[in-house]
Parts: structure tokens; C-alpha cells; sequence
């Protein structure tokens, strides 16, 4: 009788050792009586190729990727699938017959945890159609991709190195395709220190694709001018998400304001489901994967 698969999967990063990717996937495997582990894997910038070279020698049979490599994995992709590509990143891979396959699913993780938080906060969708992006690195892309794919065209995007922040959009845009001119014809990119009146005016949503706020750090005061400026209908966005019980910075100010938020838990719920499932074929309940997280909440 052949042996059961055992399943070997991980998440490469630097540094990786705070993730909660294990409790994700772990409960999913649970759920599915997988045998299998979930592995963090430090890998420093300088190091990836020859790192990444040993794990697809390693037998594993799937990872993520963040922070710093997920467009520094790219070159090392036997191939990439046409949503990742047109985003310029990966965070999900598959190892299948020698070859390494590059996918995305940040994008989905962010439209659909958007979706749920609209419904949820019962959001009217008509007042406005414009959306205001903060951040300008590799969570930004998925976020500006996601909005493009939702019909949202109208994105000011503000970062905090101009230079940057250009080459993000003209990346972004010429690897988007057809939707690029649409973005670069609709979007504004300005700094930070241009969130005034007229910047801030009559937007449905508000992203934070930076890590302000993140590990109980305060909010840059440019930030907390900003949302205190916001119309009421605002919904805020924060990519941050809480490890426990209590709410981001920003989720806790925007309540403090009335503003409908949302916090980047449901985003990282989504997308590793949908990993697990490019691994796997086997589809999660979500919240199965929530209640791996709500274990941890409570210890
Ligand atoms: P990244 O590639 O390093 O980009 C970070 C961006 O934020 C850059 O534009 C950076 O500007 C800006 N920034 C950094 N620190 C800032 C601060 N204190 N104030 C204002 N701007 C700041 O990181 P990333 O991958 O995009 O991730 C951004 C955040 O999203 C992280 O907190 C990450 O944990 C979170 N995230 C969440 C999910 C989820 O599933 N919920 C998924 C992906 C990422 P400079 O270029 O000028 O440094």
C-alpha cells in the first residue's frame, strides 16, 4: 500500500518568525486530515538564489513568499502565471515536476475582504468612486490591482519618496496591460504632505498599504490629520492586522471618528485559503482557518 503523502510547505521571508501563516495552514491541514507541516524560513535578501536553488531540491511542495523577496523570486520562476505577472509579484509557489510555478493571491485576499467589509459595514458603493492608496511597496500592488479588477479607477496614491513612488506606477501600469493606461489616466500620485482638504475629499475608501501603526507603533501625525479630515462614509482599510484581541491603531482611531474600518486579517485569511487551495486542490472554509487564528487570540 503506498505511504500517505505528507505535505511540506512553508513561507520564505525576512525576518519570518512572527507569521501566522503556520496557524492558517496548519488548521487547514487539520481540517482536511492532511498529513503535512508548515515551515518558516528566514532567508536574507543577499541570500535567495541560492537558498531558493536548495529548496526546490528540498521536497517541498509549496510556499509563500514576503517581505523582501516577493518580486526578487520572480527571475528564479521556471514560470509565472498571468495574474501574478501583471501585479510584478509573487507570494504563493508551487514545486510540481522539477518546475517552479509563481502565483498571486494577495489580489483576491484584498477584493474579497473589501467585498465582505462593505457588505458588512453596509457601505452604499454609489456616493463615491474614488479611493486613496497610502503606501507604495509590494502590498500596494495587489491592493491597486485589486481595485483596478473591482472597476475602481479613480485612485490617488500617496507615498513618502516621490521617486519611488513614480517608479511604482509606471511599473505597475505597463505590467497591468490594458487596465495600466486606465490607471495612469485616472490615478494622481502625490506625498504625503499633500493629503489636504481637496486630496481627502469624497473618498468611499481609504487603503493603508504601509506598515504605520503596525506593532503598536503610533500613526504619523500626517496620518491622523488625514483621517480626522475624512468624510464619515470613508471606509478604512488597514493591510495591519492585529495578532490580538483589540483592533489596529488605525482601526482603533478611524472608530474613534465614526469611520467604518477594517483590518488586514480577512485579507491574509483569504489569501492563504486560496495558496492552500493552488497546493492542495482542496477548497478551505475560512473559517476554519479564523478559528486557528481565534486559538492563538485567546492563549
Ligand atoms: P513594503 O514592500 O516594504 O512597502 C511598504 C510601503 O510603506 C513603502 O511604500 C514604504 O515607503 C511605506 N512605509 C514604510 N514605513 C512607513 C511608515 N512608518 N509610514 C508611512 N509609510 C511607510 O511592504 P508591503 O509588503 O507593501 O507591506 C505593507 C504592510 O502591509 C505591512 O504592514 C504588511 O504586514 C501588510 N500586509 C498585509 C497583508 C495581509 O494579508 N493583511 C498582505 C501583505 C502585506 P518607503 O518606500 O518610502 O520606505
Amino acid at each position: 500500500m503506498p505511504s500517505k503523502k505528507k505535505y511540506l510547505l512553508g513561507l520564505i521571508g525576512y525576518p519570518v518568525k512572527h507569521s501566522l501563516s503556520p496557524l492558517l495552514h496548519e488548521a487547514a491541514l487539520s481540517y482536511h486530515s492532511l498529513d503535512g507541516e508548515y515551515r518558516l524560513l528566514d532567508i536574507q535578501p543577499e541570500q535567495l538564489a541560492v537558498k531558493f536553488d536548495e529548496l526546490k531540491r528540498s521536497g517541498f511542495d509549496g510556499v509563500n513568499v514576503t517581505i523582501p523577496h516577493k518580486q526578487a523570486v520572480i527571475p528564479l520562476l521556471d514560470e509565472v502565471v498571468e495574474d501574478a505577472r501583471s501585479v510584478g509579484a509573487v507570494n504563493t509557489i508551487v514545486f510540481s515536476g522539477g518546475k517552479t510555478v509563481g502565483h498571486n493571491t494577495d489580489v483576491y485576499g484584498f477584493s474579497r475582504a473589501l467585498r465582505d467589509a462593505i457588505d458588512r459595514e453596509n457601505i452604499d458603493t454609489n456616493w463615491s468612486k474614488s479611493v486613496l492608496v497610502i503606501g507604495c511597496g509590494g502590498a500596494a500592488r495587489a491592493v491597486v490591482a485589486g481595485l483596478c479588477e473591482m472597476g475602481f479607477l479613480d485612485i490617488s496614491i500617496f507615498g513618502r519618496d516621490f521617486k519611488k513612488s513614480s517608479n511604482f506606477v509606471v511599473e505597475l501600469a505597463n505590467s497591468l496591460g490594458p487596465r495600466g493606461q486606465l490607471l495612469i489616466e485616472g490615478s494622481m500620485l502625490r506625498s504625503v504632505e499633500q493629503l489636504n482638504e481637496e486630496s481627502l475629499s469624497a473618498k468611499f475608501l481609504l487603503v493603508n498599504a504601509t506598515p504605520a501603526g503596525q506593532n503598536g507603533e503610533s500613526l504619523p501625525d500626517w496620518f491622523s490629520e488625514a483621517l480626522a479630515r475624512l468624510d464619515k462614509r470613508t471606509l478604512i482599510y488597514d493591510l495591519v492586522y492585529s495578532k490580538t484581541e483589540y483592533p489596529t491603531i488605525l482601526e482603533e482611531r478611524a472608530r474613534a471618528l465614526s469611520l467604518p474600518s477594517v483590518d488586514g486579517l480577512d485579507m491574509l485569511v483569504y489569501q492563504a485559503a486560496r495558496a492552500f487551495e493552488i497546493w492542495t486542490g482542496r477548497v478551505v472554509p475560512t473559517d476554519c482557518m479564523k478559528a486557528g487564528l481565534r486559538r492563538m487570540r485567546s492563549d
